[in-house]
């Protein structure tokens, strides 16, 4: 049985709090390990480390810096396959698809080894006689990051790449449920050369994220995961003077247009819909063809596709999809998915009494379709996250487009058509943070930034891309005078551009 600790100083330590979680192993039901829930002096002795390693590493100049991640990336590439299996085995995704989370994590590691371009200050010569104005972007201090399950590698990244580039020491709490993977983010991060406290894992519940919360050292706190958790951290984060910025749940729809490639579509669907068991924020979880004749078309041709999903442990290469991530997420899915039925929704295909052989403990169940889904009902309102795909039918476009406009959630949303115009209209007039025309999942590059809008997401700079560098630095504007000849006395009033 592993026992999991946190990373603290350089080296993992073993927690002190006497409580622990269990870490499962959702492709049999098996616990694999305990992970340690820090007490609220835990998470204090790691923010003293990290306060007294910051200042060095913030006057480190930001090429050397960057070498460190250069070097991170190629020490992960020297271990993918084992990092992606370690994943795969906490999470419950396959491993082709862990590697994909590994992958959008290291992308934007790349992007963040420009940090020291990224940095730059802008500079004004002469704004008035002999004066010039100048700005620096400067590290904020102790910064902290909490992170969910369904992305234990790609989200922890996500924010240590950028916030440690720009000079902070970084405080991780990942998810209790797949600790095993940001643990060895750090020890990896400190054999490319990363000073010791500059990176620190605590791993932990409530306790932990309050007390990260109510620090006063720690200047910013990034958060991903669900939004009533989401809304909690900030309220609290702000009301204790922090940069906060906090990333929620979804409900990310797919309009489907009469003239679009329907094959390119229901392919697009069954992916999005039901990759990684449809536990993705960016997962699409209600399909809206436009007009009856699409939606017949649509329903018709995904039927037997998401039949034919296959499911299996997260070790089969060939499996489309693996288990859910613990027995309490299955229960809510299929809970669900019952209330779907009550509801009045049709249920096309019902994945609910599927069973793995030779994994009866394991928490799997087969992909699901409804029909006939109405705005009113909870199963549309709210976010499910898992192998569940709703389709709302919508009689022509505007009815289409006042879907997602009118949801809570405005995370991501799609739409496959042929027509150029409708696509810019849509793109233009959608409520939603990050829109794909013929992407179903549409989560931006690593140069660009990630965030949804509404309920989705709460502050208002995004994650990764040039506004991860704004949120993890603060500005300084420097006004300089140099006088020659004559000295002026002084001046009382306020100096303007006259
Ligand atoms: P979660 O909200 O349960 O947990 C997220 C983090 O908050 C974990 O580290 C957890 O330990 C902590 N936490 C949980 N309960 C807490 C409490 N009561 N007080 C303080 N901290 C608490 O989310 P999850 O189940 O791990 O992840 C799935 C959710 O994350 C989904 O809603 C999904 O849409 C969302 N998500 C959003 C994005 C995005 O970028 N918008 C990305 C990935 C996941």
């Amino acid at each position: 049985m592993r026992e999991i600790g946190h990373f603290i100083g350089g080296r993992t330590v073993a927690g002190t709090s006497g409580r622990t979680a269990d870490v499962l192993m959702p492709m049999d039901g098996t616990v694999q390990g305990k992970v340690s829930l820090a007490s609220a002096a835990e998470v204090r002795a790691a923010v003293e480390n990290a306060r007294a390693a910051q200042p060095e590493w913030a006057a480190t100049n930001p090429q050397r810096r960057a070498r460190v991640l250069m070097k991170f990336l190629d020490l992960v590439h020297q271990e993918y396959d084992s990092l992606a299996e370690l994943l795969a085995r906490e999470h419950g995704k396959t491993i082709p698809d862990a590697k994909g989370d590994i992958q959008r994590g290291l992308e934007v590691v790349e992007f963040c080894i420009g940090a020291p371009h990224l940095m730059k200050g802008e500079f004004t010569d002469g704004a008035g006689p002999g004066i010039d104005v100048y700005s620096m972007r400067q590290a904020l201090g102790v910064v902290a990051g909490i992170t969910p399950f369904n992305f234990p590698a790609m989200i922890p990244l996500w924010k240590i790449a950028p916030a440690i580039a720009v000079g902070n020491a970084f405080i991780l709490k990942p998810s209790e449920r797949d600790p095993g993977v940001p643990m060895r983010i750090a020890e990896l991060f400190i054999e490319a050369g990363l000073p010791e406290g500059i990176l620190n894992v605590v791993n932990g519940d409530k306790e932990a994220v309050d007390a990260i919360l109510d620090d006063p050292d720690i200047k910013a706190v990034g958060f991903v995961g669900s939004t009533p958790i989401a809304e909690y951290i900030y309220s609290r984060g702000c009301a204790n003077g922090k940069r906060v910025q906090c990333f929620g749940g979804a409900k990310n729809h797919m309009i489907i247009m009469p003239d679009a490639d329907m094959d390119q579509a229901v392919d697009a669907l069954v992916g999005a819909g039901y990759g990684s068991a449809g536990e993705r924020c960016m997962a699409v979880s209600v399909a809206v063809p436009v007009g009856q004749q699409t939606a017949d078309r649509l329903v018709e041709a995904l039927a037997p596709r998401v039949e034919s999903l296959k499911v299996g442990p997260s070790t089969d290469p060939s499996a489309d999809f693996g288990p859910l991530v613990t027995q309490q997420a299955l229960d809510r899915v299929k809970g669900y998915v019952d209330l779907g039925v009550e509801e009045g929704a049709k249920l096309v295909v019902d994945g609910r009494d599927f069973k793995m052989q030779g994994y009866e403990n394991g928490y799997y169940m087969g992909g699901c379709l409804f029909d006939n889904v109405t705005p009113d009902m909870r199963i549309y309102k709210e976010e499910i996250f898992g192998p569940v795909l709703s389709v709302v039918r919508a009689d022509n476009y505007e009815e289409a487009l006042r879907l997602p406009n009118e949801h809570e959630y405005g995370n991501g949303v799609a739409i496959f058509t042929r027509d150029g115009d409708a696509a810019r209209d849509f793109a233009a007039r959608v409520q939603v943070g990050m829109v794909g025309v013929n992407v179903p999942i549409p989560v931006p590059i690593a140069y660009y930034t990630f965030g949804g809008w509404k309920g989705s997401s709460f502050g208002d700079l995004n994650q990764h891309g040039p506004d991860a560098f704004r949120f993890y630095t603060k500005t300084k504007t420097v006004t300089s005078r140099w006088p020659s000849g004559v000295k002026d006395g002084a001046e009382f009033v306020i100096p303007t551009m006259n």
